[in-house]
């Protein structure tokens, strides 16, 4: 058993790619650090999702932070002395129809003014980035600055470098709940004891409504489930993290990661008292969505209400696994054979398929609450959060360090969702 320690200047809950990339920052700026983790680290999406770290079709306020991601992505191996799999090669979206061309064109307008180039590649040019592929005779975009990395080695890493800088992290030890005194965050409590702080760090991906809710915030989020599969190694393809109908990306070993944008949604309470806030993207991606009913989605509706639930589902959810979707799988990996000869003779090798935390407005929350003051959340990365997890842990620890971030957060702040006005997604994936 690890010994819990009984105070700490910054508790983080969870540890995926967000806390643990805020311990690594916050370590370094000589804050003492705890990160507490109901499973293992890298448990939840952080290890399930594409590994694209991608600035192209980002919502213009997320391109300025997925800059500066990426330049943090090109030193990151160095900086944490692992091997992460970083590959520089682009990342390609064909056009799937006109309107497709027509609103990545008007994207590539304000990313120019950013200073991220991209460029509109012709049906010609296709095969420059995958070459003899059957991608489709619509052409694309590509944006070259942009790579990928392999999901189940840089949280761990992360960690590996965090624990080095003096960070703890506590494994099967879920918080049960933040404690606040005179509407300021006095620690948290967990299944092991309480441990004091005045600085708490939500990072705790799909479970993050849950645990404001039992603060009496509401923070609309909801589950969606992603599949994903690794084939059999193939001839060299291409190193672009590639959308072409099926998303792919080859790992150096020769095996690829495929994907589809098609998911599942498993229905939970959240998706009764938040359905109003999402029926925007449901109307843009409602065709690519599965609806589905399943014994965790009953399970889970409790934790939302009752404190007891919520404590009994921490601990017995340590890591939430949903099932694959094989049928889908089958089928982008029929697609991938049509779209790249090469790969005719692969077999899927493995499947998983993780729960996407999404927002109404697919944009996370990174924001240091006024109520309770000592609270920041950083979650809701809606299906994108694996390329920012660097970026964000800095903006965490400028965040508590120096009471301000150097990016402009506005876009992020958690008030958003109880302004008038609907929230709508600007992000062109
Ligand atoms: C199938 C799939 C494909 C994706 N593809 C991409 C991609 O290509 N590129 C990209 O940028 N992003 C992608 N994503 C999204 C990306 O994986 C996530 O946005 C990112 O990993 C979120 O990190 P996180 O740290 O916020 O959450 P998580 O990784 O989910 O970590 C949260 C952690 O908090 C822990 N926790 C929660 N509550 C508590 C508690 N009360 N006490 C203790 N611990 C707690 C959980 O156990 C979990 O380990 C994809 C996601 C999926 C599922």
């Amino acid at each position: 058993m690890q010994t819990l320690p009984d105070r700490a200047d910054v508790v983080i809950v969870g540890a995926g790619i967000a806390g643990t990339a805020s311990a690594w920052y916050l370590a370094q700026r000589g804050l003492s650090v705890v990160v507490c983790e109901k499973g293992r680290v890298a448990g939840e999406q952080s290890s399930r999702n594409w590994g694209f770290v991608r600035q192209q079709g980002r919502d213009p306020a997320e391109i300025p932070l997925m800059m500066e991601s990426n330049r943090i992505w090109r030193t990151l191996e160095r900086d944490l002395n692992a091997d992460l799999e970083w590959t520089v090669g682009g990342n390609f979206v064909c056009f799937q129809s006109e309107e497709d061309r027509a609103s990545f064109t008007r994207w590539r307008g304000i990313a120019q003014q950013h200073g991220l180039q991209s460029r509109i590649v012709e049906p010609s040019e296709m095969q420059q980035i995958v070459p003899d592929s059957q991608l489709g005779k619509l052409g694309g975009i590509y944006t070259e600055s942009d790579g990928h990395a392999e999901p189940a080695k840089v949280t761990v890493a992360l960690q590996r470098a965090a624990d080095g800088r003096g960070a703890t992290f506590l494994t099967d030890c879920a918080v049960f709940g933040v404690e606040t005194s005179g509407g300021s965050v006095s620690g948290v409590e967990t299944e092991h004891g309480t441990i004091r702080a005045k600085t708490v760090v939500l990072a705790s991906g799909a479970w993050t409504s849950r645990m404001l809710a039992h603060l009496g915030l509401t923070f609309p989020q909801v589950w969606i489930t992603g599949s994903v599969a690794r084939t059999t190694a193939a001839p060299p393809i291409s190193k672009a993290a590639t959308w072409a109908g099926v998303a792919f990306r080859q790992r150096r070993d020769g095996t690829l990661n495929i994907a589809t944008r098609s998911a599942d949604h498993d229905l939970t309470i959240e998706s009764l008292l938040f359905g109003r806030a999402f029926l925007d993207d449901f109307r843009k991606h409602g065709r690519d969505l599965r609806l589905r009913f399943g014994r965790a989605s009953l399970a889970l509706a409790l934790g939302r209400y009752s404190k007891a639930a919520l404590r009994r589902e921490l601990t017995r959810y340590r890591t939430l696994d949903p099932a694959p979707n094989h049928r889908q799988l089958d089928d982008v990996l029929a697609r991938l054979k049509q779209a790249i000869p090469a790969t005719r003779d692969v077999k899927l090798s493995d499947a998983w398929a993780g729960y996407i935390d999404m927002t109404p407005d697919m944009l996370p929350v990174l924001d240091h609450l006024d109520q309770p003051s000592g609270l920041v959340v950083a979650s809701g990365f809606s299906g994108h959060g694996f390329g920012m997890g660097p970026i964000v842990g800095r903006l965490v620890s400028e965040i508590i360090a120096d009471g301000q971030p150097s990016l402009d957060l506005h876009a992020f702040r958690f008030s958003r969702f109880a302004e008038d006005g609907p929230l709508t997604s600007d992000t062109v994936i």
